[in-house]
């Protein structure tokens, strides 16, 4: 505004009020973004919480001490910063474990960097590789940070959904049930594709991808020359004697791919953001350059517990004793639990076959919260928006796992997380059956 004798008059502060728009155009679309909506109404209204994505039991004893010896240690030096790409024991031992898995030497230097949680990890790719006019293909339903993050780096999603197929003898469905259609995933390949985001297994069906699945898509991926971002944060979630198999160790695909981890899931102890990406130097050095332009570094005694909880499990690797033989045991039968509550009631569940989630039918339930033709919000949405206000039961409506074109078809089911104690799915279970009584008597 012109300076008047009016404006003269005025406060300092008042006159020197902005009024040019200050957003960025990056961060057009993508302002929602439903954790904060829905953690914070479970943190109003739920008794039991199986929304967001966490444990709550506590991370295994040998992880805890390895963070209070970090802590109270002699070395005061790990109270300040450490190597910005990773602290030398972490991306050391991690590079001599996953080495094994993958059958190839890795440089703990150049082939580990260490993230804030695989989320930075994610970031650091997007931005890393992905620029204006870019395509990014996302197999849906997907972890929905990979949309706006593909977004923000000024790329294009291009979505490509699993195809359930009901099973014909009226069995559960499982998460293997859904399936890539071959020929419409290849149909989403093209010169502009810079990249594929896969997720194995998969947050929210809890799908394994199997190995002639990854081999559809690395074959693209080669064919194609594209890039492969692999978020593998559940690696070690997987029931029912299935395999999880790194993509990256497909012919043609190391050099090509991001492998992205989280101590979080792998240790149980989400709250530590601890992550790390791995990949060869030719993908990882743009990786560091995102890195030390933005966090540059992330909690030296965190980093140094994770590593010494991965010491112990290369040390016990294979053996009954390992934390990653017994958290998939123990967490295949808190599925089992909430797969028999859920489907006593009717709410029908897919059995996952890994991670901490699975999703359930809700067409059952519809009765109880009437449609709302021509809403803008999916009728899933409003279903576990009732659900924890009403029955204080939170879990995640899974439209939120979609793009915006498929969030109306994928509209009637929900994510619960059963990554939680006994006492946590029995609460829950009391719920659901109470809750079902009160449907059935007149
Ligand atoms: N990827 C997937 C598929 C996830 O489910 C999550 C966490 N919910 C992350 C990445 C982020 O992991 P972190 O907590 O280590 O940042």
């Amino acid at each position: 505004p012109i300076a008047t004798s009016e404006t003269f008059k005025l406060p300092f502060s008042l006159q020197a009020k902005m009024s040019r728009p200050v957003q960025a155009r990056r961060l057009e679309g993508v302002d929602k973004n439903i954790w904060v909506e829905f953690v914070k109404l479970a943190a109003t209204y739920s008794k039991v919480n199986l929304g967001q994505g966490f444990p709550d039991f506590p991370p295994p004893d040998f992880l805890k001490e390895a963070f209070v010896r970090a802590l109270s240690g002699e070395n005061h030096m790990l109270h300040q910063y450490t190597r910005a790409f990773g602290h030398p024991p972490l991306v050391k031992i991690l590079a001599q474990f996953f080495g094994k898995l993958l059958g190839r030497d890795l440089d703990p230097m150049t082939n580990v960097m260490v993230t804030v949680g695989a989320y930075q990890a994610l970031f650091c790719c997007f931005q890393a590789f992905i620029e204006e006019g870019d395509e990014v293909i996302i197999i849906e339903p997907f972890f929905d940070c990979y949309e706006s993050m593909t977004k923000m780096a000024g790329g294009t999603p291009v979505f490509v959904p699993l195809r359930p197929k009901t099973p014909k003898d009226g069995k559960l469905m499982s998460s293997e049930d859904w399936k890539l259609d071959p020929a419409e995933l290849a149909s989403k390949f093209s010169e502009r594709t810079k990249a594929i985001v896969l997720n194995s297994p998969n947050n929210p069906l809890g799908k394994v991808f199997s190995r002639g699945e990854l081999e559809l898509i690395a074959d693209l991926c080669v064919k194609h020359d594209v890039l492969c971002i692999s978020d593998e944060v559940y690696e070690w979630l997987v029931y029912d004697g299935k395999e999880h198999i790194r993509i990256a160790s497909l012919p043609g695909m190391w050099d090509r791919t991001v492998i992205i981890g989280s101590a979080g899931k792998t240790f149980s102890a989400t709250g530590w953001k601890v992550g790390w990406t791995m990949g060869p130097n030719r993908l990882l050095q743009h990786l560091r350059n995102v890195h030390q332009n933005s966090v540059y570094h992330c909690a030296t005694i965190a980093q140094e517990a994770v590593a010494q909880g991965f010491q112990r499990e290369l040390e016990l690797y294979g053996k009954a004793d390992s934390y990653f033989i017994q958290l998939p045991r123990e967490l295949q039968q808190k599925r089992d639990w909430l797969v028999q509550s859920l489907d006593a009631v009717g709410m029908k569940p897919i059995i996952p076959e890994g991670t901490y989630f699975l999703v359930a039918d809700i067409s059952k339930f519809k009765s109880d919260i009437p449609d709302v033709p021509d809403s803008d919000e999916p009728y899933d949405s409003r279903f576990a928006k009732w659900m924890v206000k009403n029955k204080g039961l939170a879990a995640i409506p899974l439209s939120a796992f979609y793009s915006g074109a498929h969030k109306s078809i994928y509209n009637h089911f929900i994510r619960f997380c059963f990554a939680k104690e006994e006492a946590t799915l029995k609460a829950a279970n009391d719920i659901l059956q109470k809750w079902k009584q009160e449907k059935t008597s007149p």
